[in-house]
C-alpha cells in the first residue's frame, strides 16, 4: 500500500461510461480482472465485469450502467427488500451508539438519508439535523420524520457551508455512486476541523465474497459500483486528506439470499423456472415458521463456519481530518468499538 501512485482528481473524473479502465480510487490504468456475476436480485441474464486495481487494491465495476440508465435497476421491490433491515426495533443503536464515543451533540448530515429512518432516531434536543436524498419522495418523507434539512438531489450538487458539520454518516451509499474519491473531497470540506465521518460499506475481501463469489448477495451488481476493502478505503479516503481512526465491523454474510441465488441458478441451469428474489412474495405463515427454526438452530452454526473462513462483511469505518483529535474517542476504549 505504501507504493500507491496517486493521481490528480481530474484522471478520474470520466468514470461513467460503459467500459472504465481507470481507478476511481487512485487513477491507476492497470487493473485485473476480479470476478464477474449478473443482476442476481431481478434475475437478469447481463454479466458485469468486476476488476481490482494493481495499485490501491480497489475492486470496480468495469462495465456499469450508464447514469441515465441506472433508475432501471432499482425499484420499488429494491426499496422494499432493502427498506424491511432499516425500519427494524433497534437497528440503528449500535451505529448511534458508535458515534456518541464520539460526539453528543451537534450537527449532523446523513449522505443518503433514504426516507429518513437514521435521522428519525436522532431527532431530539442534541442534534441539528440535514440529510441529502435522490428520491424526492424519500426526500420528502425524512424532512417530515426528521424536521431536518434535506436536500434533494446529488451528493456532489449539495451546496453546505464549508466547515459546517461536527459528523457526517453515510450507510450503505458510498459503494453506490460513481464518484466516490469526490464525494470524500466534499465530505472533508464539508467537516469541521474536529468532525467526524462515519461510513458504512461491504467488504469486498469478506468471508462471505470468498464462500459465495459472485452469488453473494451483498455485491448487488450491477447497483454497487466501487467495493471496497478496509485497505483501499483508507487510501482512498488519504488522497481526499481524510484519515481512519476507527475500522469497526460487523458480519452479515447473508447467508439465506446468497445461497438462495446458488440454487436457483442451478436449478436453471437445469431447465427449471424460478422467480427472481425481487418478485417473491413474503413468506406465508408456516414459510415465517421455518425460517425462525433456520435462523435460531442453523444459522449461528454457518456463522461460526464461516468466520473461519475471512474478515467480516461489513465496514464501518470512522474518518477524520484531524487523527491527534480522535485518536482517543470520548470514554471508548477500541474494544467498545466493535459493532
Ligand atoms: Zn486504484
Amino acid at each position: 500500500m505504501s507504493n500507491v501512485v496517486l493521481q490528480p482528481l481530474d484522471a478520474v473524473a470520466d468514470i461513467g461510461g460503459l467500459d472504465r479502465t481507470i481507478c476511481p480510487g487512485c487513477g491507476n490504468g492497470d487493473a485485473k480482472d476480479f470476478l464477474q456475476g449478473p443482476d442476481r436480485f431481478n434475475g437478469r441474464r447481463k454479466l458485469y465485469r468486476l476488476v481490482r486495481c494493481s495499485q490501491c487494491s480497489l475492486v470496480f465495476l468495469r462495465n456499469p450502467p450508464p447514469a441515465s440508465e441506472m433508475a432501471e435497476h432499482y425499484g420499488s421491490d429494491y426499496d422494499r427488500l432493502i427498506g424491511k433491515g432499516a425500519s427494524s426495533l433497534g437497528y440503528w443503536e449500535p451505529r448511534k451508539r458508535l458515534i456518541s464515543h464520539y460526539k453528543a451533540a451537534g450537527t449532523l448530515l446523513d449522505l443518503g438519508c433514504s426516507s429518513g429512518s437514521f435521522l428519525e432516531s436522532m431527532r431530539g434536543p442534541h442534534w441539528q439535523l440535514a440529510g441529502i436524498e435522490m428520491s424526492a419522495d424519500a426526500a420528502k418523507m425524512a424532512e417530515a420524520r426528521s424536521g431536518g434539512q434535506i436536500f434533494h438531489g446529488d451528493i456532489l450538487e449539495a451546496s453546505f457551508p464549508p466547515e459546517s458539520f461536527d459528523v457526517i454518516t453515510c450507510f450503505d451509499v458510498l459503494e453506490h455512486v460513481y464518484e466516490p474519491r469526490s464525494v470524500l473531497a466534499k465530505v472533508r470540506e464539508w467537516l469541521k476541523p474536529d468532525g467526524i465521518f462515519y461510513l458504512m460499506v461491504p467488504n469486498i475481501d469478506s468471508a462471505a465474497v470468498r464462500v459465495f463469489r459472485s452469488y453473494w448477495y451483498g455485491l448487488e451488481l450491477p447497483r454497487h459500483l466501487t467495493h471496497f476493502s478496509p485497505d483501499s478505503l483508507r487510501a482512498m479516503a488519504a488522497v481526499v486528506g481524510l484519515e481512519t481512526t476507527a475500522l469497526p465491523a460487523n458480519r452479515f454474510p447473508a447467508v439465506e439470499y446468497s445461497a438462495r441465488y446458488l440454487v436457483d441458478d442451478l436449478l436453471r441451469g437445469m431447465g427449471a423456472s424460478r422467480t427472481p428474489l425481487s418478485l417473491t412474495p413474503e413468506l406465508g405463515i408456516p414459510g415465517r415458521i421455518a425460517r425462525k427454526a433456520f435462523r435460531l438452530c442453523i444459522l449461528p452454526l454457518v456463522h461460526i463456519g464461516i468466520s473461519l473462513v475471512g474478515p467480516e462483511e461489513y465496514i464501518h469505518a470512522v474518518l477524520t481530518k484531524n487523527m491527534s483529535f480522535t485518536s482517543t474517542p470520548r470514554g471508548a476504549r477500541a474494544q467498545d468499538l466493535v459493532l
